[in-house]
């Protein structure tokens, strides 16, 4: 059996991860399995950004992957960058194994604005489903209300709903088709809890 790997990195905050677990499980279909990786964040820090580099993150993450994981989410606190970009929510390997997200862009606090648990939850749980729709081959998607939809501010985030739309969830079929043919899942794939 293979899983989808939870990787929090240094994350202050585990509780998160418990609802988020239980509906990336339901939306992907798979089990998840949640683990502390060695990941070494001050060697990723850039100084004159005051950010972390998130492919470097990604590199550290899939490293050395255990053999069951056939998708890796790292969920950590800090912010994240990409050379040609400002900042970025996330980041993941089109196709491949490892994802990362960042939770320090989707505090209401970040704008200034009261704390708001839930809705913390409800964008991690996008960004995360988004980042893991890339491993799963999916690129982004121009239907509105795709989770795969890019975001570039938060506002996107909150548009968007945690699902794919048709196109999108026939990729993610296609893509197992394609990388684990000998796998049987059982349909339908998501789920509309949460
Ligand atoms: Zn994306
Ligand atoms: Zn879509």
């Amino acid at each position: 059996m293979s899983f989808i790997y939870i990787v929090p990195i240094e994350l202050e905050d585990h509780l998160f991860l418990e609802t988020l677990e239980g509906l990336i499980s339901d939306i992907f279909q798979m089990k998840t399995r949640r683990a502390e990786f060695k990941i070494n964040l001050q060697e990723v820090f850039d100084g004159r950004r005051s950010q972390y580099n998130s492919s470097m993150v990604l590199q550290q993450l899939i490293a050395n992957p255990p053999r069951d994981a056939e998708k890796i989410l790292g969920v950590l606190d800090v912010d994240l960058f990409i050379p040609i970009l400002t900042f970025v929510f996330g980041e993941a390997q089109l196709g491949g194994t490892g994802s990362v997200v960042s939770m320090h862009r989707l505090h209401n606090r970040f704008y200034g604005m009261d704390e708001d648990r839930d809705l913390t939850s409800r964008r991690l749980l996008k960004e995360s489903v988004h980042e893991l729709g890339h491993t799963f081959g999916l690129i982004h998607c121009s239907h509105p209300g795709c989770v795969m939809n890019s975001s570039t501010y938060v506002e996107n985030i909150d548009q968007k709903s945690s699902e794919f739309c048709p196109l999108c969830l026939k990729g993610i079929r296609k893509s197992d088709v394609d990388t684990a043919p000998r796998r049987l899942f059982t349909f339908p794939w998501h789920s509309r809890k949460g």
